[in-house]
C-alpha cells in the first residue's frame, strides 16, 4: 500500500502563479502525481500526445514517472524530451506542432526540496486560467474506478531528442552580432547548477565568444548557491568577472527561463536594467509597442520615451505579459527579475536569448558593459515590507486606492504611484501576510522617501 500523508493536494489541486508547486514526497507524491497525470489525461482526451521535460531537481524522475504513468494509462501519448531548459521545451512545442500541451517538471528558482509542473500550451505559453480551472476539476472528480482504456489504446511512449539543437539554433537565427568582435569577449557563466548546464556551451560556442563556467555541473541540490539570481546568490560570479578581467557576467534561475547580469566591474544589475540596455539598442530602429509589468522601474519607462516608443504596463506574472504581447504585437517585454521575452525568437521568459541580446549588443557597439549601464537615467531603489493581517489585505488596498486619488496611478496590480520623478509600488505579498513598497527615484533620499510614504500609507489603511 503507498503511504498518502496528509498533503493538501489530496483533496484538491491548485495552480499558483507559476503552475504547480509543493514539496516532492509531501505534496508531489507517486499518488498525486499519477493522479495529476490521469487528470490532464482525462481534460486532453485519448489519443492526446505531449512532451515533457525536468530539470536536474532529485526528485525529477520520481514525479516524471508517476506523471507519465498516469498520462499513458489514459490513453494520451508521451514524448520524453530529457533535462531541457523551460524556454526550450516552450519553443519545441510551438515550433513542432505534434503537441497538445507540454508538461515542464520544475520549481524554477525554489529551494531543492520543492518540485512541481509548468503546463504548456499548444502555442509555447502557459495555459491560460480557464484551462487551469478545467485540469483542477478533472483532479477533483478523479475516481480511482475511472473508466481506463482498454490495454491496446493506453498510450505510446517515446524520447525525445533534438530540442536543445532546436533551441540554440533558433536562438542564433534571431541573433544579429558583430562576429568579427564576439572573440573579443570573456563571459563568465553561472548557471548554479541548475538546468542551464544542458546547454550553454553549446550556445556559447555558436556565439563565438571566449567563456568561463562556474557551478557548471548539473545538482538538484543547489550546493553552490541558492537557484534564484539576487546580488548575493552572484557574489562569487561578481568577484570572478572582477578577477578574469571579464566583459561580463551571467546567472540563470533553475529552470534557465530568467537570466541577470553583472558587467565589468563586478555591478549586479537587476533585469529591468539589462532589459533598458538592450531597448535602448533595439528602439533605435524598432518604434512600436515595448511591454513590461508593474514591478520594473520608472527607468524602462524613460527609455522607451525616449526613443519614441510605446510603454503598455500589465499585471506581474510571465503569463499576462505574453498575452499581452502577442495582442499588441511588441517585439519586446522584459522584467525585473530577469525575464527578456523577445517575440522573434518566442513571446516567452528566456534567458538563452537573453544572453545572446546582449553579446549582439556588445559586439555591435563595441564598448565595455558599465558603459552600456552608464548611458542609461539613473535610478536608486528602496524597498521595504510591512506585516499586516491576512484579513486586512483586500481592505488595505482599496483604501491605499481611495487615498491616492488626484495622484498618477495605476491600480493593474497592487498601486504604482508615479511621484516625484520616481515610483512607489504598493503590492501585497502572494503567499504571506505582508505588503511590500518598493520605490525608484533619481537620488536615494527620494527613494527612501517614497518607499516610507507607501509604507505610511499601509499603515493608515490598516487601521481600524
Ligand atoms: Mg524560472
Amino acid at each position: 500500500m503507498i503511504p498518502l500523508g496528509d498533503s493538501p493536494f489530496l483533496q484538491e489541486l491548485k495552480f499558483t502563479t507559476n503552475g504547480i508547486r509543493g514539496v516532492a514526497n509531501v505534496d508531489l507524491t507517486p499518488y498525486t502525481c499519477t493522479r495529476i497525470g490521469q487528470a490532464i489525461g482525462t481534460y486532453l482526451k485519448k489519443g492526446a500526445s505531449v512532451v515533457l521535460c525536468t530539470d536536474y531537481r532529485t526528485s525529477g524522475p520520481m514525479i516524471k514517472s508517476a506523471l507519465i504513468s498516469g498520462l499513458l494509462s489514459s490513453g494520451v501519448s508521451v514524448s520524453d524530451a530529457g533535462h531541457v531548459p523551460t524556454p526550450a521545451l516552450q519553443k519545441f512545442i510551438k515550433d513542432s506542432a505534434r503537441f497538445s500541451m507540454g508538461l515542464i517538471i520544475t520549481a524554477s528558482h525554489n529551494p531543492p526540496e520543492f518540485n512541481g509542473i509548468k503546463v504548456i500550451d499548444s502555442d509555447g505559453i502557459e495555459i491560460p486560467p480557464k484551462k487551469e480551472d478545467d485540469i483542477e476539476k478533472a483532479y477533483k472528480n478523479w475516481k480511482a474506478d475511472a473508466d481506463l482504456p482498454s490495454w491496446e489504446k493506453t498510450g505510446v511512449f517515446n524520447n525525445e531528442s533534438g530540442v536543445i539543437n532546436h533551441y540554440v539554433k533558433n536562438i542564433m537565427h534571431n541573433t544579429n552580432i558583430n562576429k568579427d568582435n564576439a572573440h573579443k569577449i570573456h563571459v563568465i557563466v553561472d548557471p548554479g547548477n541548475g538546468v542551464t548546464c544542458s546547454y550553454i556551451q553549446n550556445l556559447l560556442d555558436c556565439l563565438g565568444v571566449k567563456y568561463t563556467t562556474i557551478f557548471d555541473t548539473p545538482d538538484g541540490r543547489f550546493p553552490n548557491r541558492v537557484s534564484e539570481p539576487t546580488p548575493e546568490s552572484l557574489q562569487v560570479l561578481s568577484r570572478k568577472v572582477v578577477e578574469e578581467g571579464a566583459s561580463f557576467g551571467i546567472g540563470f534561475d533553475g529552470d534557465g527561463d530568467r537570466a541577470i547580469f553583472v558587467d565589468n566591474n563586478g555591478i549586479f544589475h537587476w533585469g529591468d536594467e539589462s532589459f533598458a540596455v538592450i531597448l535602448d539598442d533595439l528602439l533605435e530602429t524598432y518604434k512600436n509597442w515595448v511591454v513590461t509589468p508593474v514591478s520594473s522601474s520608472v527607468l524602462v519607462e524613460d527609455v522607451v520615451k525616449a526613443h519614441g516608443a510605446k510603454l503598455e504596463w500589465t499585471k506581474v506574472g510571465s503569463i499576462t505579459v505574453s498575452r499581452r504581447m502577442l495582442e499588441l504585437d511588441a517585439i519586446i517585454a522584459g522584467e525585473e527579475n530577469g525575464g527578456i521575452f523577445y517575440k522573434p525568437h518566442q513571446p516567452v521568459r528566456d534567458g538563452g536569448m537573453a544572453l545572446a541580446l546582449i553579446v549582439g549588443v556588445l559586439t555591435r557597439q563595441s564598448c565595455e558593459m558599465t558603459s552600456l549601464f552608464k548611458a542609461l537615467p539613473k535610478y536608486f531603489l528602496h524597498k521595504e515590507t510591512i506585516q499586516v493581517k491576512q484579513k486586512d489585505k483586500e481592505k488595505i488596498i482599496s483604501r491605499v486606492k481611495d487615498a491616492v486619488k488626484g495622484e498618477t496611478v495605476l491600480t493593474l496590480d497592487g498601486v504604482k504611484v508615479f511621484k516625484d520623478g520616481g515610483s512607489v509600488l504598493i503590492r501585497p505579498s502572494g503567499t504571506e501576510p505582508k505588503f511590500r513598497s518598493f520605490a525608484d527615484g533619481k537620488t536615494k533620499e527620494i527613494a527612501e522617501q517614497l518607499s516610507k510614504w507607501g509604507i505610511d500609507l499601509i499603515k493608515q489603511a490598516s487601521k481600524d
